[in-house]
């Protein structure tokens, strides 16, 4: 066999937690941008369509109300509010996930390499906690199905990477960790 003209190592350095169902629900910018603005605050789709438009994004509102149904099928978002005006009925929506639509600056991970490393040592520490715990493994096992490149089971490392995932959702979106925030604005 030839000489390969490249060859190195890549190794797997962040995990993209997304199903096929979500990805193809947020195959489209405008969506980001939306489950963005909900994050602030829940919003009707009159709301939405002008802080988009305030936010450059200029789209009708049958445009927005159709990304909106799009979101709500794929579960990422739900109804938050429902008020009567002028006979007809007013939805307000709020995000289930919490999007970050910005590039991570690149070498991120040569930069923050220590950082990352006294992070994922903490946190094989919390891995090892769940893994001890059979409970949560369960709903995972259930529709299990054999992957078809090495014939094993990765439901285990799904069930821990959604409780960790979970987990952080419910810490980040805390007061506790807003209050931190806020200190971190004074500090700079
Ligand atoms: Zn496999």
């Amino acid at each position: 066999m030839a000489e390969p003209l490249l060859q190195r190592n890549v190794r797997v350095r962040r995990i993209i937690a997304v199903d096929q169902k979500t990805a193809q629900a947020l195959g489209d910018p405008v969506r980001m941008q939306i489950l963005e603005a909900l994050a602030h605050k829940p919003m009707s789709a009159e709301e939405l369509t002008k802080a988009l438009a305030s936010a450059g994004q200029k789209k009708a509102i049958t445009t927005i109300r159709h990304h909106l149904d799009a979101l709500k099928n794929a579960g990422l978002i739900e109804t938050t509010k429902m008020v009567e005006v002028r006979g007809a009925v007013m939805k307000y929506y709020g995000p289930v996930v919490r999007v970050f639509d910005f590039d991570t600056p690149s070498g991120t991970d040569d930069i923050h390499s220590k950082l990352i490393q006294e992070t994922s040592s903490k946190l094989l520490k919390i891995l090892r906690s769940i893994q001890v715990d059979k409970r949560f493994l369960s709903g995972f096992e259930k529709n299990n199905v054999a992957c078809p490149f090495c014939k094993g089971n990765h439901s285990r490392e799904k069930a821990a990477m959604e409780i960790l995932n979970y987990s952080l959702a419910r810490a980040m979106e805390g007061g506790d960790y807003a209050g931190l925030l806020a200190l971190g604005k004074e500090a700079r």
